[in-house]
């Protein structure tokens, strides 16, 4: 077997499953697995992590000493060190950091889940060299993040990039949005996040259920009503995405999360984006940011996740 060199541990922890990995320096992987997120249970997500990291160590002996980061679908309270803004509610209010470290034997980092994204992003993936990036994710819930020069950027509030929980900005004043967990209405998450799209196609059906990866075969196959519905999403998508421009202007967007798969999307999304640009000329705006999906697809949240220590020397 050749020899592993820098190991270092990453979990991503979704609102259904938590995946683990073991990635060496050249970013290939020594282990990886999955599991399902315990959702209501905090003591169980503590075991679930546990078990995890036992069967990566016992498959990769020389991961013993790596270290370990975690990316989380919510953000680390700069106060009370406790997580706040987490779609795997049983995670608020818990100091992770701390619990983790107790149930592993050793320090974690953790950040956001769109933060390891984007950081997975622009070190070799598809945002690799951009300035300024911004890393969404369309998943069970929507987040983002932004990265600098390279680094993620998490702002001074840890909120740098949290998008998805602002106020869907709908010129006509339309409340589109159902209650979010979060306690608002109208959030962008409610609009736009893969149970949304689904939740939509079930609404334009009068009750058919589809998920997405048949919608997406649907919208391949020319069904009016799949396109309908797709095509109603992307324009809200780049309504909110033009937000973003307004504000960062970033050279690049990546998609991630389960709705990123579906490419029909990078079709239509800039000019969608573009037409909900703030312009007064005569000229049609035209969006010059690049707008494309993840490199590494669900997995790239987990990579950025096991790069949050620097390589072990
Ligand atoms: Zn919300």
């Amino acid at each position: 077997m050749p020899e592993r060199r820098g190991l270092r541990i990453g979990f991503d922890v979704g609102g259904t499953k938590i995946a683990i990995c073991v990635l060496d320096a050249d970013g290939k992987y020594a282990f990886k697995a999955e599991a399902a997120t315990p959702r209501d249970s905090y003591p169980g997500f503590l075991e679930t992590a546990s078990a995890l990291l036992k069967n990566a160590r016992e498959a990769v002996p020389e991961s013993a000493k790596a270290s370990i980061g975690l990316g989380i679908p919510g953000e680390v309270d700069v106060i009370s060190n406790t997580v706040k803004n987490a779609n795997s509610t049983c995670l608020i209010g818990h100091n992770l950091e701390e619990d983790l470290a107790r149930v592993f034997g050793q320090k974690v980092r953790l950040a956001n889940d769109a933060q390891c994204l984007i950081a997975s992003e622009v070190y070799d993936g598809a945002a690799l060299g951009a300035a300024v990036a911004f890393g969404v994710i369309l998943g069970t819930g929507v987040g983002g993040g932004v990265a600098v020069n390279g680094e993620p950027w998490r702002g001074s509030n840890r909120l740098a990039g949290e998008w998805g929980h602002n106020p869907f900005p709908d010129r006509d004043g339309e409340q589109t949005g159902s209650p979010c967990y979060c306690g608002r209405s109208n959030c962008i998450e409610t609009v736009l996040s893969g149970p949304a799209l689904v939740a939509a196609y079930h609404d334009a059906t009068a009750g058919e259920n589809a998920q997405l990866p048949e919608i997406e075969a649907m919208v391949a196959e020319g069904d009016p009503v799949a396109r309908e519905v797709l095509s109603h999403y992307i324009d809200k998508l780049g309504q909110a995405l033009a937000s973003v421009v307004g504000v960062l202007d970033p050279e690049v967007i990546v998609l991630g999360g389960g709705v990123s798969s579906i490419n029909a999307i990078y079709r239509e999304l800039p000019e969608r984006v573009a037409a909900h640009m703030f312009h007064s000329g005569v000229s049609k705006p035209r969006l010059a940011t690049s707008i494309v999906k993840s490199k590494w697809g669900p997995d790239s949240g987990l990579r950025g996740a096991a790069r949050l220590w620097p390589l072990p020397k």
